[in-house]
């Protein structure tokens, strides 16, 4: 970042703040979350040949055929979220980065899962160079990470088949699932709140589109 000209630095701030009005006329309306949204430089989560496009409200292509989530889904996956400061956040599909650092901006502690290294360690970097203290770990999200639970809130960024029953679990009563689920071409994007040890209630909150979640508890590679 530190080598990018000033003339660019100054036009993406631009650009961010223009993004974050969008997204408000696009009825997000948690200030926390559009806050954060206008603080972090997407563009460090993206291949430097998309710099021009860091600000489209788009998803974006990064490594091994995956992508960086289009910003109004970030914002609209936070804020069903309902985050707060101190609270323990498990999100599956790390990706470029970007996600983890809105939820860790808004003060939680953030566990990330990506199934593919070289995203891991690439948005690992990018997340230390903000100075972003989020947990990445390498394997299958849909297994969670029992050892860092329960959670207050579990955040899976990419297509499941169904709710993955590790992470129902390793849900506290009272967390928020956000999940997308359905085929491998169209989800429905739900909110399911843990209600007590063996309940769970979920919300359908409209459609969604994301690459699979590809593991034990998702469809099969
Ligand atoms: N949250 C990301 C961001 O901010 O850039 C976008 C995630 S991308 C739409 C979905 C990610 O989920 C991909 O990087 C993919 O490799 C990952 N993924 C798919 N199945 C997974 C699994 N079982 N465990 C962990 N990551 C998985």
């Amino acid at each position: 970042m530190s080598s990018r000209p000033a003339r660019q630095y100054s036009s993406f701030e631009l650009q961010r703040q223009q993004l974050v009005a969008l997204l408000s006329s696009r009825g997000i309306h948690d200030a926390q979350v559009l806050h954060a949204m206008s603080c972090i430089p997407r563009e460090v989560f993206i291949p430097p040949a998309l710099y021009t496009r860091a600000y489209e409200d788009s998803a974006l292509p990064i490594d091994n055929r995956q992508t960086i989530s289009q910003p109004y889904t970030v914002a609209l996956m936070t804020q069903l979220l309902q985050v707060q400061a101190g609270q323990k956040i498990l999100e599956i599909g790390t990706g470029s980065g970007y996600q983890a650092a809105v939820i860790a901006h808004l003060g939680a502690h953030v566990v990330s899962i990506e199934r593919h290294a070289i995203l891991s360690q690439k948005a690992r970097t990018a997340l230390q160079q903000l100075g972003y203290n989020v947990v990445c770990r390498i394997g299958d999200g849909t297994i969670g990470y029992r050892e860092g639970g329960p959670y207050d809130g579990i955040i899976i960024t990419a297509g499941a088949p169904d709710v993955p029953e590790p992470l129902a679990k390793q849900l506290a009563i009272g967390g928020r699932m956000i999940v997308p689920i359905g085929t491998l071409e169209e989800q429905r994007l739900y909110t399911v709140i843990r209600t007590g040890e063996e309940t769970w209630k979920a919300e359908d909150v409209g459609p969604a589109k994301f690459v699979p979640l590809i593991g034990r508890s998702g469809w099969n590679e």
